[in-house]
């Protein structure tokens, strides 16, 4: 079939600006098997496979694009999940500009094949069309325990599954998926999706525990010890939130985004047949410049609030979320308030939020991360008229799991240490995702779960091996 020789991708159809930020529905609609076709035909199908380095679970990039130009949605399809398990949620969230895509050789002169769309195309239609759900594996007799049931656990549970393991995922939460869905919200990555993962995850034999804090009802010994699992993985994500530390944090009306994303995508605050309570705002003020940002700011819109700021401290430049979405923020009418940081929140008579005085800022020279370092301009405070402030500036590791586990060592952020293999300091303990790297992407979060699959698996057949030899 011929090349496509087109330098723009085949543009992604979207909701109305004006009229999603009205709504939950997801804003982009997706390929049809057209545009798909025709978007594969700008794929070049070097020999080399730049892409695939740029891809953490190295999908097989060409291959799979490759089926789509012959029509081949269900082989495409098959082909991606021999490394990825996720690929619904990877082609709508992954960072594909500065990973996958950013490798790929149509983007040096003009645009790169639109990969990502080309994964969520080809895993949509497989759920529109697939048959029959995953098989279940002969299974080994080994057990083993994950905790957290985000990508990452996700992601491990798959291999180990598929593997033979008897896996059983314990989740803190009354649903399982970690950040799909109670962090990223259903206009950019619809429940359903993740809710069919988890059900060929069962399929596939995975037993999730909802409603199990491990450290409180279980302990990792415990797992160990008593209830005979062979391996744990922790893939328990940053879920705690950092706040600024400045006057007016505990008034009535701040959140942290991890708290207000929660309310409203978990506990369905949007929803009038659910009775979570959320702030009714008039104006919020959103400080941060990351996808978590991006994502509190645009459900405030969302959720009814005339005026919705990004509040950041540096520029556009430096902004760590994706592209994509802070133009589609944009194209939303939130209004960015960039070289400006919080002083501190003011309240009225009542407790609660009545503005936040801010100071304008400017970049210096570059600090250890790399970016010039914003530092404030005297003088150049004012008051924000806002009555909802919500705090995006990151997260940690929560330390329950630290406190509660003989062994387990961890850095001063509370980030577990690992060697490459995702073993921890205590035998017999694996962790990966955020709850190692500090919040970071899906897609690295599940490479680290295919990563400490592949090393559980090792460990157990070593350990069988040498109970083998003694009792020889
Ligand atoms: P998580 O997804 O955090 O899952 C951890 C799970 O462990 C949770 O369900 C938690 O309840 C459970 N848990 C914690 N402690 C315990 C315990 N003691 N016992 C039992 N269960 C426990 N990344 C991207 O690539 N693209 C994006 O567009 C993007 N947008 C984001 C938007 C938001 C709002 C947020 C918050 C993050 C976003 N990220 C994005 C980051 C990405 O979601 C995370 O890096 C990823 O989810 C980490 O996966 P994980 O499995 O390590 O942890
Ligand atoms: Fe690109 Fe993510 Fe798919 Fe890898 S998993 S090919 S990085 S979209
Ligand atoms: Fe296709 Fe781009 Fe990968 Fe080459 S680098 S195989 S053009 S996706």
């Amino acid at each position: 079939m011929a090349i496509n020789t087109s330098l723009k991708k085949v543009p992604m159809p979207a909701q109305d600006p004006l009229v999603r930020n009205h709504n939950f529905k997801e804003v982009t609609t997706g390929y049809t098997p057209e545009m798909a076709v025709e978007e594969a035909r700008r794929c070049l199908n070097c020999k080399t496979k730049p892409c695939v380095e740029g891809c953490p679970v190295n999908v097989h990039i060409p291959e799979f694009i490759h089926l789509i130009t012959e029509e081949k949605f269900e082989e495409a399809f098959q082909k991606i999940t021999e490394t990825n398990s996720l690929p619904a949620v990877c082609g709508r969230v992954c960072p594909q500009e500065s990973q996958c895509e950013a490798r790929c050789v149509r983007g040096k002169k003009g645009e790169a094949v639109a990969i990502g769309r080309l994964e969520r195309f080809v895993a949509d239609w497989h759920r529109e069309h697939a048959s029959r759900p995953p098989e279940k594996a002969v299974t080994n007799g080994h057990k083993v325990a994950i905790i957290g049931s985000g990508p990452s656990g996700l992601s491990c549970a798959a291999d180990l599954a598929k593997a033979g393991y008897d896996v059983t995922i314990f989740e803190a939460f009354h649903t399982g998926g970690g950040v799909l869905v109670y962090g990223i919200p259903e206009f950019r990555l619809p429940k359903a999706i993740v809710s069919d993962e988890i059900n060929n995850l069962r399929a596939m034999g995975v037993n999730l525990q909802t409603d199990m804090v491990i450290g409180r009802i279980l302990s990792v010994d415990e797992l160990l010890e008593d209830l005979n699992f062979d391996a744990v993985y922790i893939g328990s994500g940053a879920g705690l939130p950092s706040f600024m530390g400045i006057e007016g944090e505990d008034l009535i009306g701040v959140y942290s985004a991890n708290e207000y994303l929660t309310r409203s995508n978990l506990m369905k605050a949007y929803n009038m047949e659910y009775a979570t309570p959320i702030r009714k705002s008039r104006a919020v003020a959103v400080v941060g410049g990351g996808n978590v940002a991006m994502d509190a700011a645009r459900t405030a819109k969302r959720l009814g609030a005339e005026k919705v700021y990004i509040v950041y401290r540096r520029s556009f430049a430096e902004m760590p979320a994706r592209k994509e979405e802070v133009e589609h923020a944009q194209e939303e009418q939130i209004e960015f308030l960039n070289l400006e940081n919080p002083v501190r929140i003011i309240g009225d008579e009542r407790g609660q939020v009545k503005g936040m005085e801010v100071i304008k800022m400017k970049l210096g020279e570059p600090d250890s991360s790399g970016r010039r370092r914003p530092v404030a301009i005297p003088g150049s405070n004012y008051e924000l008229d806002v009555d909802t402030v919500i705090v995006a500036i990151g997260t940690t590791p929560n330390p329950l799991l630290k406190k509660t586990t003989e062994g387990l060592e961890t850095d001063r952020w509370g980030c577990i240490y690992t060697k490459d293999n995702g073993a921890t300091s205590r035998e017999g303990v694996f962790a990966g995702g955020d709850a190692v790297t500090g919040a970071a992407t899906v897609i690295l979060a599940m490479g680290a779960g295919k990563t400490a699959a592949a090393s559980i698996d090792a460990y157990i057949r070593h350990k069988k091996a040498a109970l083998s030899r003694t009792e020889i």
